[in-house]
């Protein structure tokens, strides 16, 4: 009778891993929402664009197809978009009224719900792998300032001088919303290149690539999710402002449970909207769909408040969404199933 038992209860656990299909992987990353239209971007731009997008998602694909975990996925996509001059993350960042590249970043673990953040950092190179450092070896969830940039250092994390983020396109756009703004414009960090003379370089209106910032959402084998996200913030910020790429529930956001997150757009509007948590309850306690939850914070919630800005998302189930209400969103996603999609504008799939 013993022996009867036994085999029905292996029988019974053999069709049970037979019926836990392997997790098929998949990811997400934006580069920025906002007034991104075709008649103020150049073709040469726009490739550029695209092909940093592709880099870093063939760079998070590459992590995943082998069996990799979603959290290294988002910081090897992460980092080479923080390298990368286009997105307003790490190289490349926006610039604060001081003349200072101020950078807020956060990660997020979803099998674990373990989280790390930083903000206002100013000598890391990767703020998203100092976010995970702080995730995995502080003991805290987030760090500011100087003292983030000392964990980092801690942590045999780079580091690089002022000049190494330092991009004249940003510095122009510093002048000309410091000119707005009627405040005088900072010193020019010591060590950056000398001023080309180019008008705006590449760049043809200020609020076309008002945006940049990074984020990558990740779903693993395992059937584990992540999220991340990096910024330099928003353009002259003054008194060490912080939005919401930092805040965990605001503009990063993954759990096992319902989904990942991250955020890109005004904010303080996020913030106060708890964008990526929200769309997680709602996927968690009323059982939406992805989709309709990322549309009902986004397209509802966020534009009823006068907020702009968009999400990327995915489930542990490999649901992928993205919502934005702004003209345009660097996007792109890829999964073990289905080929790149890169979209940059509105009538974009
Ligand atoms: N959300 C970022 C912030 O408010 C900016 C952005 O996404 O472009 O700092």
């Amino acid at each position: 009778m013993k022996r009867i038992l036994a085999g029905l209860l292996m029988m019974a656990g053999a069709a049970g891993c037979m019926a836990q299909a392997p997790h098929k992987w998949a990811v997400e990353i934006h580069g920025g929402a906002g007034v991104i239209e075709r008649k103020s971007m150049t073709p040469a731009r726009e490739k550029a664009y695209r092909a940093g997008m592709q880099e870093a998602l063939d760079a998070a694909a590459a992590v995943l197809d082998k069996g990799g975990k979603a959290v290294d996925a988002v910081e090897a996509a992460i980092k080479l978009l923080e390298d990368n001059p286009l997105f307003n993350a790490g190289r490349g960042a926006v610039f604060a009224a001081d003349g200072t590249n101020q950078m807020d970043s956060a990660i997020m673990d979803g099998s674990t719900m373990a989280a790390g953040a930083v903000a206002d950092t100013q000598t890391t190179r990767h703020p998203i792998s100092l976010a995970r450092a702080v995730m995995e070896h502080s003991g805290h969830v987030m760090l500011v300032g100087k003292g983030a940039d000392q964990f980092a250092r801690e942590q045999g994390l780079e580091q690089q001088p002022a000049s190494f983020f330092f991009t004249e396109e940003r510095w122009q756009q510093l002048g000309e919303e410091m000119k707005e703004k009627g405040l005088s414009m900072p010193a020019r960090p010591a060590g950056a290149a000398e001023p080309t003379g180019k008008p705006m370089a590449m760049l043809e209106s200020k609020d076309a690539h008002k945006w940049g910032t990074v984020g990558v959402v990740a779903l693993d084998r395992a059937g584990n999710v992540a999220a991340g996200t990096s910024t330099g913030g928003l353009t002259a910020k003054r008194w060490n402002r912080v939005g919401d790429t930092p805040v965990i529930g605001a503009g990063t956001y993954a759990s096992n449970q319902s989904c990942a997150v991250s955020a890109t757009g005004t904010g303080e509007y996020f913030i106060r909207l708890t964008v990526a948590r929200t769309i997680c309850a709602l996927v968690e306690y009323k059982g939406m769909r992805l989709q309709e939850a990322a549309d009902e914070v986004i397209q509802k919630k966020l534009t009823a408040m006068h907020g702009d800005g968009g999400i990327i998302a995915l489930t542990p189930d490999g649901q992928m969404a993205w919502s934005f209400n702004s003209p345009g969103m660097f996007r792109a996603r890829k999964s073990e199933v289905g080929a790149s999609l890169i979209g940059i504008y509105r009538d974009e799939p």
